[in-house]
Parts: structure tokens; sequence; C-alpha cells
């Protein structure tokens, strides 16, 4: 589990944890090349989304 946090959740390029931002909705790591940018966005959108439909439906 310890190099899932140390990846980025975006692009999933391995990264140094000491030098690496927070998504601060989903509290994963997210590297400089990725912060701010659309497909940041667009894995918070997915991922919360993902969460969403758990808590709705809980049928699955
Ligand atoms: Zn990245």
């Amino acid at each position: 589990m310890n190099d899932f946090t140390s990846e980025c959740f975006v692009c999933e390029k391995k990264l140094d944890p000491a030098k690496t931002s927070k998504n601060l909705v989903l509290n994963l790591p997210v590297c400089e090349a990725c912060k701010g940018t659309d497909e940041e966005k667009e894995m918070v959108s997915r991922q919360t989304d993902e969460l969403a439909d758990g808590f709705v439906c809980g049928c699955v």
C-alpha cells in the first residue's frame, strides 16, 4: 500500500512522497505535472462519482 500512496493518482507516475502535493478532495498524491490540470479534475470527479454511486445504490 505504500507504493500506492507514492504514485500520482492521475498519471500513476512514481513520486517522491516528500515532494508530492496532495489533492485535498481525495487526499491522494498528485505530481506537479498533473496538479491543477483538467485531467486531475476529471479523475477527481470520476472517483467521487464512484463513491457517490456506492452510497446511493449499495446493491452491487
Ligand atoms: Zn501525474
